[in-house]
């Protein structure tokens, strides 16, 4: 299914890839709960060379997209309380959203950066043979 998304930004979001060629993997690990390495990130692209980082500070900006993440799962985890325990008080609307975002935070980080770099990247389908 998710073979049919190619050259889509959901793709490369969906399946860790490069988001010029949709090949080579942009983190280290495939798994987002690997602590140790959720967060590393290769420099280069392995298929096609795409530079990662653009410039010192260039992942700063994914934080944008990582604070739109964290509202929009705080508001699917009440959303969800409020259709499973109506009758819940605000602690546990509290510690629910707080403990979900803990669990959801490596997810959540490793998203916010492969959409910022789709936000300025698209898909080239040429890219492999303009390796460069
Ligand atoms: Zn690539």
């Amino acid at each position: 299914m998710l073979a049919k998304l190619k050259g889509t930004r959901l793709y490369s979001i969906l399946n860790n890839k490069c988001p010029r060629c949709h090949e080579g993997d942009f983190y280290i690990t495939k798994h987002p709960y690997q602590i140790h390495n959720f967060g590393k990130n290769h420099e280069h692209c392995s298929a096609c060379g795409y530079k990662f980082d653009k410039e010192p500070g260039y992942f700063y900006g994914a934080m944008y997209v990582s604070y739109a993440l964290t509202v929009a799962f705080s508001v699917a985890i009440a959303v969800a309380i409020v259709v499973l325990f109506p009758s819940s008080g605000y602690k546990v609307y509290m510690i629910s959203i707080l403990l979900g975002l803990v669990v959801l935070m490596p997810l959540s980080f490793r998203l916010s950066r492969l959409i910022w770099m789709n936000l300025f990247q698209h898909y080239d389908k040429d890219a492999l043979e303009t390796k460069k």
